[in-house]
Order: structure tokens, then C-alpha cells, then sequence
């Protein structure tokens, strides 16, 4: 199986699944970059995942949807236009013509209903999680945004973690604010950088990474809690009142 991103817009990647035939895409936010490919390779289009309603990630639907019949897979707890399939935790989906099985992962924090798709090694965490980083707070709360990663910290390291947006190196450089003192974090920017530099995108990263130098993961380590502390004039309590202070640093940041 053969995963590519597509990049979209400023920063947004649409990922196509494919085996040389056929091909599914995750969050194809725009129709032109997956239709020059399917084209370019001669794949037949037979299914979209869907993970939330921003436009980013749904608004190639309908122009892909104009001459195919495929069944479109998205969160049951959002309302999204042309989904046929929708999805709740513990769902599992095949796509059909692919030799590929997903189970359905409630994920809600960026947004009320998001949804995430998993298979062992395989992880389509749409706007959830980012190298380094995570999704913004638009509908969800910091308790849900903490129970949807320390859901993914617990997954196999090895399992490769496929973002929808390029946005490591400007995450890398809050997490040097959040915890300046991270050695593998360090030699992971310097990869980072020369991935850029070489217009390679960063991703996927996996499990594994994430739980070494993301600090939104890292929320229990001495050295984020300092950081955290030294930021807001106040220790936080707990790992949710650390997230939660992360979360609102970032956003100003
Ligand atoms: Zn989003
Ligand atoms: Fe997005």
C-alpha cells in the first residue's frame, strides 16, 4: 500500500491510499491536486475519508463526486454534506478494491464530532494531532483534547501518524518555548529543517517521536511544567491544567 501526500492550499495535505489501481484520499479539501494525480497514474478514485467538516478538509467533495458513486465515510456527530457512510467509535470500514481495513476512533477536541482513522502501524488523525503540536480548541474542551492523546501516545511508537497540515517547524518552535531543554527534540528540528529546505514535507512522523518532543504529550515532564510555570506565574496542577495552559499559549504564540 502506497500512501502520497498531495499538498492543498497553503499548507494542508490531502493523503491518497493506493495499490497501483485503486485509490482512496483522506480529507480532500480540494479536488484539483487528487484529480491530476489519479489521472497522472492511471488510479481508479474508490472511496474518501472524511475526518471533520472544515471546508480545508471537505471541499473537493462535490466536484469529486460529480461523475463517481463512491461511498464517503465521515463522522456520524457532524453534519457534512455528501457523506454516505456515517461513522461512530468502534466502526470499522473497508475500503472497497483496497486491501485496507480501518477502525473509527471518536477524537473530539479541534471539532465537536472528529473522527480518526486507525489500522495497526497506519493512523489518519486529520487536525487532532501535528508533529509537534495539536488542532486548536474550536468546539471541543482541553479534557477531550487530552483523552484524544493520550488515546494516540498509547498506540504502537512504530505506528506512522499522517497530519493534515505541514505546520512542524512553526509547532517545533513553540515546543523549544515549552520546554527548552529536549536534546531529541533538537536533532528532530534539524531533520525537520532539511526535510523544508528540500520542499519535503515533514510527514507522516510516528507515535513514537510525537511522545519524545511534542509538548502537548509531554505535559507530566518536569521541564514543560517549568516552562508552563514560568509563562503563566502559576504551577499547574495537574497534566490537564498544564495542557490546558499549553493549549492557551499556543494560541497566542
Ligand atoms: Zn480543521
Ligand atoms: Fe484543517
Amino acid at each position: 500500500m502506497n500512501i502520497i501526500p498531495l499538498p492543498a492550499f497553503r499548507d494542508n495535505y490531502i493523503w491518497l491510499i493506493h495499490d497501483g489501481q485503486r485509490a482512496a484520499v483522506v480529507d480532500p479539501g480540494d479536488a484539483e491536486p487528487v484529480l491530476a494525480y489519479l489521472a497522472q497514474h492511471g488510479l481508479e478514485l474508490a472511496a474518501i475519508l472524511i475526518t471533520h467538516h472544515h471546508a480545508d478538509h471537505v471541499g473537493g467533495l462535490k466536484r469529486l463526486l460529480e461523475h463517481r458513486r463512491i461511498p464517503v465515510f465521515g463522522p456520524r456527530k457532524e453534519n457534512i454534506e455528501y457523506v454516505t457512510h456515517p461513522l461512530v467509535e468502534g466502526d470499522s470500514i473497508a475500503i472497497p478494491g483496497l486491501e485496507l481495513e480501518l477502525q473509527v476512533l471518536e477524537v473530539p477536541a479541534h471539532t465537536a464530532g472528529h473522527i480518526a482513522y486507525f489500522a495497526p502501524g497506519i493512523l489518519f488523525c486529520g487536525d487532532t494531532l501535528f508533529s509537534a503540536g495539536c488542532g486548536r480548541l474550536f468546539e471541543g474542551t482541553a479534557e477531550q483534547l487530552q483523552a484524544a492523546l493520550s488515546r494516540f501516545a498509547a498506540l504502537d511508537g512504530d505506528t506512522e501518524v499522517y497530519c493534515t497540515h505541514e505546520y512542524t517547524l512553526s509547532n517545533l518552535a513553540f515546543a523549544r518555548a515549552a520546554e527548552p531543554h529536549n536534546p531529541e527534540r533538537d536533532r528532530y528540528l534539524a531533520h525537520c529543517e532539511a526535510l523544508r529546505a528540500a520542499s519535503e514535507p515533514t510527514l507522516p512522523t510516528t507515535i513514537a517521536q510525537e511522545r519524545q518532543i511534542n509538548p502537548f504529550m509531554r505535559t507530566s515532564e518536569p521541564g514543560v511544567i517549568e516552562a508552563v510555570t514560568h509563562q503563566t506565574g502559576r504551577r499547574p496542577a495537574t497534566a490537564l491544567a498544564c495542557l490546558t495552559a499549553l493549549r492557551a499559549w499556543k494560541d497566542v504564540f
